[in-house]
């Protein structure tokens, strides 16, 4: 029996790290939230930070009068309350979109990553393409 070994497969790869140089935070409606669109709900226990932050005083979207300027309405059972957002308002997820600048080009083989500048990347990239194609109609 003979061992056939697994060619090693390179991977191109486009990529934008984490991070305030690739990314920036957006509105609900930047990013089309279906929270923001169909509204949400909130299920906190009853005097819990989340229900003071919801509620009022450490929100930082709040009134001059320490008010939330969020608009929601509540119904309280035993110990937990559920707020009731409508659409239309920010949610309390964080959204982040691409600011406009390149990704990264990798070209990877094995465990190493070489970055690439566009062009160069996108040459290998439609050769080891053409390459494969030609390996799979050989068979
Ligand atoms: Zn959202």
């Amino acid at each position: 029996m003979t061992t056939r070994r697994t060619p090693k497969l390179d991977r191109y790869r486009a990529t934008r790290p984490w991070g305030k140089d690739y990314w920036r935070r957006a509105r609900c409606d930047e990013v089309a939230c279906p929270r923001h669109i169909m509204g949400f709900e909130v299920v906190v226990p009853i005097g819990s930070d989340k229900d003071l932050y919801i509620r009022n005083a450490m929100n930082p979207m709040r009134t001059r009068e320490g008010r939330s300027i969020l608009h929601f309405t509540t119904k309280e059972e035993v110990g937990i309350v559920t707020f009731a957002f409508p659409p239309g308002q920010q949610c309390f997820n964080e959204h982040l979109l691409p600011i406009e600048r390149e990704p990264i080009f990798l070209h990877k083989v094995g465990t190493q990553p070489r970055v690439m500048d566009f062009p160069d990347f996108m040459g290998e990239f439609n050769e080891s393409a053409y390459r494969l194609q030609e390996a799979r109609k050989r068979g």
